[in-house]
């Protein structure tokens, strides 16, 4: 048994309505609510922000970051490749440089 009233009629509340509503400035819609009103005289008793479009655009916002985080990640990743790369031609590169070397050492005696 509820015992909340209305504070407009008074009366005692078992359930209340809702409807979405519109949030908006004079032009410009902000956002999508719902407004909480009595089922007998029809005075808003609350307006809530419709949490489906906020939960989505949270959701959306989340699937950009970790879409940007993984572009990130594969540019880290084929950064690490071609350091990988490097590291494995260093060897081969160390050589030439040494035979270089000896025949500069070679061509002075
Ligand atoms: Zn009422």
């Amino acid at each position: 048994m509820k015992t909340g009233k209305c504070p407009k009629c008074g009366k005692v509340l078992e359930f209340i309505q809702f409807e979405e509503i519109p949030i908006k400035d004079e032009k410009d819609l902000f956002d999508t609510g719902v407004s909480l009103f009595c089922p007998y005289c029809q005075t808003i008793l609350s307006v809530l922000l419709n949490t489906d479009s906020v939960a989505t655009e949270i959701l959306f916002n989340v699937k950009k970051i970790l879409d940007d985080v993984s572009d990130v990640f594969l540019e880290v990743q084929s950064f690490r490749n071609d350091v990988h790369n490097l590291k494995s031609d260093l060897p081969a590169a160390e050589l030439k440089i040494q035979k270089v070397f000896h025949r500069k050492k070679r061509k002075k005696n």
